[in-house]
């Protein structure tokens, strides 16, 4: 029995002596139990009930609260938010996107997603509804795209949209997300302009440097060809004097001219390197004969130390290398007051086919400051602003050499100590060539040699030049070196003679009214007969902007000179043409 009715039973039997009194008595014992408990039941019950309302109100207030942030994050977005349905009719719209569209949103009920499209656009949408027809709802994947939207009043506007494919309890709806791109494709539109601006207004300099060139260089071939003459013509020792010095500036002002129109061409990307067989003593040599008389005068040393083993060909861009160290050694002897100047080569390592040298300038001149070592290699830059006044130049030199040593693939470097000297070096790898027969050799050896004004005499040749200037002083070497000549004051003249006489080489000028050097040279290859196809044409022109070499092999010419040309230039050209080794 359970103690505590034992409890209670001791204490009826001890109250009361009759069975009856002693039952009733436990009767109410119980009821009052029974009551008691009833009463404790329903306390909680009603306990129970309140906190469950009081639990309600909460999980409302919640809903309430996560729903307020959903539709403020909707209404607050800056892109617009449109939910449809899995059909496309608009369930929801926020605020942006009522803006962008201009419907309101009791107007979006009953209204599909395309009627917000332009008409082209509808086009792009049915493909994606096609391939989203194509798979389950639930396995589609979002798509971003550039449509074009159109507003209630029938503005049409670009913009970015992304379609979300979303499936909650096997319901699927759209979550789409546009952006308003006008602005930016207004932006990318001016930036275009600007680019095709920025592009013609670079192409307009290229063709104002080629034209300017091509003026400049037309009475500098004047200038320089006819002091050429002159002084081949026995002048007076002071007339001589004289003469000479119109020869160096003619030729330092060409020399700014080129550096100016490189520099121009180097900047638009537009060199192209060779790869041709060429000797470095070659080279070295004729940076010799350069500059040697300029250290002489100054009273320096120019010392040529190169590897005794050195390969005697190379292949690569002998007029570039050459442009590199004549520009280096130049620079060396120019800005060196006593002292000298080394031009160092050395092998610093060969493969089978390959050979890597280290080139370095040293002299004992001015030095640089330190501050200025990395600024020196920009254009137009130099270390000292008194520079120009004291020793000349452009600033453009070392820019040129540098951005020409990259196209090689070095890179060049600068040491330097103010008042003791400097030092500009790099390395490159060049491929190697095999040097088997004995008249490649040969050849080399013979290019080293001054050029002998002879094996042309008595050739009979067309030259077409509209210039007088440039005529005469023409006419004058070919007369002196004894070759008869005929000629055509434009293209048109040219092809005519060449109809009526054989010529043995026709001299070409390019830039010419009527018919110019190319469409002349295309016309006279063009006739059928052996001869006008062989006859060697060479292109004589001042203009050097732009692929010369390419685009006069392209109009079926030889070989080309520039003007103003130096007299052996165009004589060994001549001899080339003819087949003589020069
Ligand atoms: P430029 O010689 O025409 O002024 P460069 O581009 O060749 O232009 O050289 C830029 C500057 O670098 C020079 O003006 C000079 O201040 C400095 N520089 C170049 N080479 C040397 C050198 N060997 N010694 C001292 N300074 C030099």
């Amino acid at each position: 029995m359970n103690k505590l009715l034992q409890r209670q039973l001791k204490r009826v039997q001890r109250k009361h002596s009759t069975p009856e009194d002693q039952l009733d008595a436990l009767i109410q014992v119980i009821d009052s139990y029974y009551e008691e408990s009833d009463r404790a039941r329903r306390k909680k019950d009603r306990s129970v009930s309140l906190m469950s309302e009081e639990l309600l109100e909460l999980n409302k207030k919640i809903l309430a609260k996560s729903e307020a942030y959903i539709s403020a994050i909707m209404e607050n977005v800056a892109d617009g938010i449109i939910i449809t349905q899995d059909t496309y009719e608009i369930s929801s719209f926020n605020q942006a996107a009522e803006q962008m569209f201009g419907y309101l949103k009791e107007d979006i009920n009953v209204l599909s997603f395309e009627k917000l499209l332009s008409e082209e656009s509808l086009e792009k949408f049915s493909g994606i509804k096609e391939a989203y027809s194509q798979s389950e709802f639930f396995q589609l994947e979002g798509t971003e795209l550039e449509l074009y939207g159109k507003a209630r009043n029938g503005r049409e506007f670009p913009m970015e949209i992304s379609i979300n494919p979303v499936s909650i309890d096997d319901e699927g709806f759209f979550l789409m997300i546009l952006k308003d791109i006008s602005r930016r494709k207004r932006y990318q539109a001016e930036l275009m302009e600007a680019k095709v601006k920025a592009e013609i207004a670079a192409e307009e300099k290229t063709r104002f440097l080629s034209n300017m060139s091509h003026e400049i260089r037309t009475p500098m071939n004047a200038v320089i060809g006819l002091t050429n003459l002159l002084i081949e013509n026995d002048p007076r020792d002071d007339q001589k004097e004289m003469l000479r010095t119109i020869n160096f500036s003619g030729n330092n002002l060409l020399v700014i001219i080129n550096d100016i129109l490189d520099f121009n061409k180097i900047d638009a990307g537009k060199v192209e390197l060779e790869s041709i067989p060429f000797s470095l003593k070659e080279i070295s040599g004729s940076i010799r004969s350069a500059l040697m008389p300029k250290a002489a005068d100054k009273g320096i040393d120019l010392s040529f130390e190169m590897d005794a083993n050195l390969p005697s060909q190379l292949k690569g861009d002998p007029v570039r290398m050459s442009q590199i160290l004549t520009n280096l050694v130049n620079n060396a002897v120019k800005f060196t007051l006593e002292g000298g100047v080394r031009f160092i080569v050395k092998e610093k390592g060969r493969t089978e086919d390959k050979v890597e040298l280290y080139f370095a300038v040293q002299d004992t001149g001015i030095g640089i400051p330190e501050d200025k070592l990395d600024h020196i290699f920009e254009s137009f830059s130099q270390s000292n602003s008194n520079t120009t006044r004291k020793f000349g130049g452009t600033g453009l030199g070392l820019a040129i050499c540098k951005e020409l040593v990259d196209l090689h693939g070095g890179e060049l470097k600068v040491s330097s100590q103010l008042g003791k000297g400097s030092t500009f070096y790099f390395t490159l790898e060049f491929p190697l060539i095999e040097l088997d027969s004995p008249s490649q050799q040969q050849e080399t050896i013979k290019k080293d040699k001054k050029i002998v004004f002879s094996g042309l005499e008595g050739l009979n040749v067309l030259l077409v030049e509209d210039n007088k200037i440039n005529q005469m002083v023409a006419s004058r070497y070919l007369k002196k070196w004894k070759i008869s000549y005929q000629i055509a004051n434009n293209g048109v003249e040219a092809c005519d003679k060449i109809l009526v006489e054989r010529f043995d080489i026709v001299l070409m000028d390019l830039h010419m009214p009527e018919r110019d050097g190319y469409e002349a040279t295309r016309v006279i290859r063009a006739n059928q007969e052996a001869y006008y196809k062989e006859v060697p044409i060479i292109a004589l022109t001042a203009s050097v902007v732009g692929d010369i070499n390419r685009e006069v092999q392209e109009a079926g010419m030889n070989a080309y000179v520039s003007k103003p040309f130096q007299p052996a230039d165009l004589y060994s050209t001549m001899l080339r043409q003819l087949g003589v080794k020069v």
